[in-house]
């Protein structure tokens, strides 16, 4: 539906006029966090600097924002009743009966309100997820409720986000789902002091009108967020509808002048005006969801308009690749990236993916399973080290050129225990990658297991992989590189999640460039 955008694009507008904001997602599931879910139920899993496994909406937060989040800017039903139960095996309320209202409730609004401790922001936007209705959001919407009630009027509001859909048999759009919405959030007891509608098409002022008048809604408050080509496109269509001035009258707070949002802007016309054109190959196994790679796909609109580049990213099924077929799959590409992942699904046809571009000279970008998968090639078919590979795909391996640290030996439990979040790395001087950079000390996020096993290093330097990036603390292999060749990279940690609008990552910038022929 888009609340996760629309969130973003409202906290962009309310930071451009110098209001310090943060958006938290409240996750309606069971799950402690999403670190466990298949990338095809949820999308992408997105990582923080501090190390939390969230929901790939806070990765939107961050590239509108250009803020980090942290664990408290994802909260799932699982972490609240974790915590609630914890509470109780602790005694903290000894005596009393534990139930959905108010300990459920309670700990929903801590949840909310820890995310502005110490008056670290003015505004905090908390999206819901889930729609008005369903059985698992009902302690959430009871939450608002209260916080209103308990915060007051003018402390908090609530932005409703509904669909109108166009029927158009009839040419018209429809708005009965919208009051239907809101009448069930009145009887939950909460007015919504704003809506967007979510529409196909640009509806009429009468539609807007009928709206207001049905759902107790000023009519300068009944906002639409109509499909636009691009998400980045929608903080100006809200400010376009004066949904940031709504926000701050209905809180009592000043408006200034309009924000000019020049950079934000520029780069918008950057991205609609391309000078170049590329064809990007993402070869992944959840192909078949491209929100699975979000931050990667959104990680090319930024380092492409940047360069001033259409890059069009071509998803291909590591699968369906193999020693035969690969010409052909990998035909006409200007550059290729190998995706993070995990298991053997779809390994061999990502390995055979990387020897097509180290041997054909085709800009390479290998993100963590991807970097892992060029290391094991470069040991397969350079180092003709035969039938190497990662411990986490053959167990047996003689040659485990990539493998588990000691520490991560003894782990049982499969959530939150990866290498997760933030970790510094020191890159050399004479490389590529330094080039991108511009700098030799980085801090980058990471989601993993398995690491490059040292045992091997002194061979691949020889033979022309290098190992560029070294974790300072650990002496971990953090980025490899192969000098001769165009451009080929290969990460350790996920770049993609640090890529934003204003600040597009600088390997991504470098790789787009390097793929730009013509
Ligand atoms: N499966 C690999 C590991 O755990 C790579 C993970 C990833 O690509 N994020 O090390």
């Amino acid at each position: 539906m888009g609340k996760g955008i629309i969130s973003a694009s409202l906290a962009k507008l309310l930071q451009a006029r110098g209001y310090s904001v943060t958006i938290q997602k409240l996750d309606p599931y069971i799950n402690v966090d999403p670190g466990t879910l298949n990338p095809y139920e949820h999308g992408e899993c997105y990582v923080t600097l501090d190390g939390a496994e969230t929901d790939l909406d806070l990765g939107h937060y961050e590239r509108f924002l250009n803020v980090p989040t942290s664990q408290a800017n994802n909260v799932t039903t699982g972490r609240i009743y974790q915590s609630v139960i914890n509470k109780e095996r602790k005694g903290d309320y000894l005596g009393k009966t534990v139930q959905v209202i108010p300990h459920i409730t309670d700990e929903i609004k801590r949840r909310i309100k820890l995310v502005s401790s110490g008056n670290k922001y003015e505004i905090v936007i908390t999206e819901i997820g889930g729609t008005v209705g369903d059985i698992e959001s009902l302690p959430y919407i009871e939450s608002v409720r209260q916080l209103k009630w308990e915060l007051g009027t003018q402390n908090c509001i609530v932005i409703h986000l509904t669909l109108v859909p166009y029927l158009s048999a009839s040419g018209e759009s429809k708005t009965k789902p919208t009051q239907h919405s809101v009448k069930e959030l009145l009887e939950a007891g909460i007015q919504p002091d704003i809506l967007v509608l979510r529409t196909e098409r640009n509806l009429t002022d009468d539609t807007k009108r009928k709206v207001a008048l049905f759902c107790n809604v000023e009519e300068s408050a009944v906002i639409e967020s109509v499909d636009v080509s691009t998400i980045y496109e929608v903080p100006i269509k809200m400010l376009d509808q004066k949904l940031d001035q709504t926000v701050l009258r209905k809180l009592a707070l000043p408006i200034e002048k309009e924000p000019p949002l020049t950079e934000w802007r520029n780069f918008l016309s950057r991205l609609k005006n391309p000078k170049h054109h590329i064809k990007v190959g993402l070869i992944g196994k959840y192909v078949e969801l491209p929100d699975a790679y979000k931050s990667i796909s959104e990680s090319f609109i930024h380092s492409g308009a940047m360069n001033d580049c259409d890059v069009n990213v071509e998803y291909i099924h590591s699968e369906d690749i193999n020693d035969k077929n690969i010409n052909e799959k990998l035909n006409g590409l200007n550059g290729i990236l190998v995706a993070p992942g995990f298991g053997s699904r779809g390994v061999e046809g990502k390995i055979s993916t990387v020897k097509f571009a180290r041997e054909n000279n085709i800009p390479f970008l290998g993100i963590c399973l991807g970097m892992q998968c060029a290391v094991i090639e470069f040991a397969r078919n350079v180092l003709k080290l035969e039938g190497a590979n990662s411990t986490e795909i053959d167990h047996k391996t003689k040659f485990p050129v990539i493998d588990l640290m000691e520490e991560q030996k003894s782990i049982i439990d499969k959530g939150g225990t990866m290498r997760l979040g933030g970790y510094k790395c020191i890159i050399s001087k004479d490389s590529r990658t330094y080039e991108a950079y511009g700098k030799t000390e980085i801090v980058e996020r990471h989601r993993h297991r398995y690491e490059f096993n040292d045992k091997y290093l002194e061979e691949f330097r020889k033979n022309g992989m290098i190992p560029v990036g070294i974790n300072p603390e650990s002496n971990l292999v953090e980025i490899m590189e192969i000098p001769d060749h165009k451009w080929f990279i290969g990460v350790q940690f996920h770049p993609e999640y640090s890529s934003t609008v204003i600040n597009p990552h600088p390997l991504f910038v470098s790789f787009v460039k390097a793929c730009i022929t013509e």
